[in-house]
């Protein structure tokens, strides 16, 4: 605010103030000084001047329970605004000593908004997927992906090769659903594809035993088949797929290393 301004309020001239404020501005919620000289007071007679000045009122955070929301998710429902407050202060001077103030008036420029956060309790379902994968079985890795000479299947390999005997447990690698649980796909024997939440599907090929059936959603680390060589299978194994956008990438980049 221009001393200026101040000044008028006063009902004094800015010369006399500029001399104990030498900013030609004063910053909001600086006390204004005024020299003893400007009072015409007597010692007997208390001036009363008024003094109004800004001050920020932080915004509040709330944090509110959202039961359709997953556990651990949290969204910022309402951005937080700063309120603005304006004191009027009295101020009493007499024989130029300041010797009364107290603020009487306080009035609300900008309402604060509170910051409002949601935060999920609903436990996320067993079915959910969490867009990362687990091995889906415990055998040696026979074979890897892309290019190999082999008597049998393909030489282009699309997926892994996981050994182990027959029977062994077969585990959804993430959550989701089950899009075939049948033996129609050339080649891959009794198969096992799950479709995922962000679409990514896997493929669990050559099983003896099919656990799940189409439609049936499952969780990540259920078992779903069996180990077998059922298929164009050199051996008993897990072959293993990962499609993103419907291309078989090389699973080792998304599974933990073990
Ligand atoms: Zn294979």
């Amino acid at each position: 605010m221009a001393v200026s301004v101040i000044a008028a309020t006063f009902a004094v001239t800015s010369a006399f103030m500029l001399p104990q404020n030498p900013a030609e501005r004063i910053r909001l919620g600086e006390p204004v000084k005024i020299t003893a000289e400007v009072m015409p007071a007597t010692a007997q007679n208390t001036l009363y001047f008024e003094n109004k000045y800004e001050i920020v009122t932080p915004f509040q955070t709330l944090t509110i329970e959202d039961d359709t929301m997953f556990l651990g998710d949290t969204v910022v429902a309402t951005e937080g605004v700063d309120g603005v407050r304006q004191i009027t202060e009295r101020i009493g001077f007499r024989g130029g000593e300041e010797v009364y103030r107290a603020a009487i008036a306080s009035t609300v420029l900008v309402e604060a908004i509170d910051k409002v956060i949601l935060v999920g309790t609903n436990p996320a379902p067993r079915t959910t997927s969490y867009g990362e994968y687990h091995w889906p079985a415990e055998g040696k890795l026979e074979s890897g992906f892309g290019r190999r000479s082999v008597a049998i299947g393909s030489r282009n390999h699309q997926g892994l090769d996981i050994t182990g005997d027959k029977g062994d447990p077969i585990y959804a690698a993430d959550g989701g659903v089950v899009i075939t649980a049948d033996s129609k796909m050339s080649g891959y024997g009794n198969l096992v594809r799950i479709l995922h939440d962000n679409g990514d599907v896997t493929y669990y090929a050559h099983n003896s035993e099919l656990l799940v059936a189409e439609g049936d959603l499952v969780y990540r680390g259920q078992q779903i088949a069996e180990m077998g060589r059922t298929g164009t299978a050199s051996g008993i194994h897990c072959h293993f797929e990962l499609r993103i956008d419907e291309v078989p990438v090389d699973p080792i980049g998304y599974l933990p290393e073990r």
